[in-house]
């Protein structure tokens, strides 16, 4: 998907009035809301697995170099070819080169975030070659030609009868009413899908560095026939998803289903390493690694650092009330939620995203739950320093800001001023309420402001004696 300006407010908006995508996301609350309360509850050592989580990704990146050059050699050791992409453009041109000396003109494709950020499925269109995506929920999104609305649950903003319409429509016959038999439909024409490819293109839940194994998970199995079938399996992967050992890789699995989904364990967990070797029933004879930066390094040498330590659960977002209430495509771009209101304005720009990191309410639920402990409002908080600097803020907010800044390091004047605004707005109030408040109609415009009731904290905290 290729980026587009980020009108989150008027899509929010929309959102909210949209019953069935309401009716969607109440689902997150009660199903992996609940599910990932319970399966930390019944680990005794999951707040101790965050720890190590978080420490191994830090390790990782403080020595990222070392670990990808042994990444690159074993890959090489077994067999395989890795390719450095250092932005979206580059990653699409080495996944296309590899395609065409592939012969591909069907190409299967198991779920990529990645795939989503280089928006490699209309490039592949625009030169021939056919992508077919085979994790239901995107499969369900390619027919519909809509984007991901969730890292987890791509089609999460759908229901089983928009899902049945769509079918219908799309593949003709009978209008299927189960869910058993809208995944059965599927299932059947992904079948042939499958064996008519000539190249697998999956992404990696990690990339492990001691033996340059890849590792995926899925509910499915498709990234198994996707990577296990066609003559060539290519991963697009980025930096970040490297971790030193084996060992590493299923601790974050520990973390990874139960903050997703609740499960103890994802259905499907591969490990693949190479190509397949004499004696091997199966697998791919080439194998490729597509590694992509996009602006990984220069956020590790800055104040983002901590993001690229997302292992993509999801868990921020399920318990965020913006998402909840919006939906990911409010956000207008790959990646939804508090995760995608930190990562994508490094990817695509503040100028472009400042909408996202003002959409939150710093509950900070994202970090009491983020499986590798993220501070997500902290990096928001920086976007919204920078989007002051850079003087992306309206110039009321701005003023509004600088105000604020001069009479908070006056106390003096401060006491003055809020002292004669608190009576001020207490003599406008109507029943104790402000209907209307100029310089902050974003706030009454849709709700009162209670007016202030009496004398100012500080003033009954002196009268207290408090200050003693
Ligand atoms: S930021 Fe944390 S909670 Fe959100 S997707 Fe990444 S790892 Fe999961």
């Amino acid at each position: 998907m290729e980026a587009t300006p980020l009108a989150f407010a008027d899509r929010a908006s929309a959102a909210l009035d949209d019953p069935v995508l309401q009716t969607a996301l109440a689902g997150i609350r009660t199903g992996w809301v609940a599910g990932r309360q319970r399966a930390a509850e019944r680990l005794p050592e999951f707040e101790a697995l965050r720890d190590l989580g978080r420490d191994i990704k830090d390790h990782t990146l403080a020595c990222l170099d070392l670990y990808l050059e042994a990444f690159e050699a074993n890959v090489t050791a077994c067999g395989g070819t890795v390719h450095w992409a250092r932005d979206a453009a580059e990653a699409r041109v080495l996944v296309l080169e590899l395609c065409r000396a592939a012969g591909a003109r069907t190409v299967t494709k198991s779920k990529s975030m990645i795939s989503e950020e280089i928006g490699l499925n209309p490039f592949l269109e625009a030169h021939g070659i056919v992508p077919v995506e085979t994790d239901l929920g995107e499969y369900i999104l390619q027919i519909a030609g809509q984007p991901p609305s969730h890292i987890v649950g791509p089609a999460i903003h759908m229901t089983k009868d928009a899902v049945a319409d769509l079918f219908a429509r799309h593949h003709g016959g009978e209008r299927r009413e189960t869910a058993a038999d809208l995944v059965a439909e599927a299932r059947r024409i992904l079948r042939e899908r499958y064996l008519a490819a000539d190249v697998g293109i999956t992404g990696a839940n990690f990339l492990v560095a001691e033996t340059g194994s890849v590792v995926t998970v899925t509910n499915e199995g498709n990234a198994e026939l996707t990577q296990g079938l066609p003559r060539t399996h290519i991963v697009i992967a980025s930096l970040e998803k490297l971790v030193p050992t084996m060992a590493d890789a299923f601790t974050l699995l520990r973390l990874l289903a139960r903050s997703a989904t609740g499960q103890e364990f994802s259905a499907y967990t591969t490990v693949l390493t190479g190509p397949k070797r004499p004696g091997d029933r199966d697998g791919p004879e080439a194998f490729h690694v597509v590694l992509l930066d996009n602006g990984r390094t220069q956020m590790l040498g800055s104040e983002l650092r901590a993001m690229l330590r997302c292992i993509r659960c999801g868990a921020c977002m399920n318990h965020c009330p913006v998402y909840l209430a919006a939906g990911g495509h409010a956000y207008g771009w790959v990646y939804p939620g508090p995760m995608g209101s930190v990562l994508t304005p490094q990817l695509v720009g503040i100028e472009r995203a400042w909408p996202l990191p003002n959409a939150s309410t710093f509950c900070g639920r994202c970090e009491e739950v983020c499986p590798v402990r993220i501070p997500l409002p902290g990096l928001m908080r920086f976007w919204r320093e920078e989007q002051f600097r850079r003087r992306l803020v309206p110039p009321t907010a701005r003023h509004g800001l600088k105000l604020w800044g001069f009479l908070a390091r006056r106390p003096v004047l401060y006491r003055l001023v809020t002292g004669i605004a608190a009576r001020l707005l207490a003599k406008l109030a109507r029943g104790g309420r402000l209907a209307k408040l100029p310089l902050a109609e974003g706030w009454t415009a849709t709700r009162d402001l209670p007016a202030p009731q009496g004398r100012t904290f500080m003033s009954q905290w002196r009268a207290r004696g408090g200050h003693r």
